[in-house]
């Protein structure tokens, strides 16, 4: 997506070799038309597809995932992250490395929003490793929910996280793919 790309070269910060800041338009701040532009895209992309929900995981995927549900009209759902993993037989938690934080944290979904008669697009701000799209690719399973895809505004594709997981079979839609941030300078595709 050129819009997108503009945007990073202009406010991206790259702050190693392995992650980059976009607080002005990700992370911290929100631009509401390129937040709408994305939704429209990963909209056009899964259209076909009927989906019944869009899930993400809070904070950042928030407003991308909102503008996926505002033009396919369906709700749309974020996992929390929890300090600690109560044994709520509510809700589905599933067990996730951050990769920015280092830490290990507990998300989770109320059984209340997920079920086996939901079709999901999995929508997130970055994939890295890929580890939180996995623990929600677990808890969609755990739910019976189909999960249809992902839709990732930004990945970064020297880490491992979106090409393992569309080898194992699920689609994996990237607007941007970043693919190297050495010597602090952004590549893409
Ligand atoms: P993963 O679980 O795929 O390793 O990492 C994905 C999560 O880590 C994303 O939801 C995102 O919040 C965060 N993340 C990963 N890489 C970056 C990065 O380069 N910059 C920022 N700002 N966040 C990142």
């Amino acid at each position: 997506m050129e819009l997108l790309k503009q945007r990073i070269r202009e406010i991206g910060t790259v702050v190693s070799g392995e992650v980059i800041k976009l607080d002005a338009i990700l992370n911290h701040a929100v631009d509401p038309a390129l937040t709408t532009a994305m939704g429209k895209e990963f909209a056009r992309l899964y259209r076909e597809e009927r989906v019944t929900k869009v899930l993400t995981i809070e904070s950042s995927g928030i407003p991308i995932a909102f503008a996926v549900a505002q033009e396919l009209n369906v709700p749309m759902v974020f996992a929390r992250r929890k300090k600690t993993l109560n044994m709520d037989t509510d809700t589905y938690s599933e067990r996730v490395p951050s990769f920015t934080k280092g830490i290990v944290t507990d998300i989770m979904v109320s059984k209340e929003f997920l079920n086996e008669t939901d079709r999901v697009v999995l929508i997130d701000d970055f994939i890295a490793n890929g580890d939180a799209a996995r623990g929600l690719i677990r808890i969609i399973r755990r739910s019976g929910a189909t999960l249809l895809g992902l839709g990732i505004a930004v990945e970064k594709s020297f880490q491992a996280g979106g090409r393992t997981i569309r080898e194992a079979g699920i689609r994996v839609e990237s607007l941007v793919k970043i693919a190297s941030l050495a010597n602090g300078q952004i590549e893409f595709e």
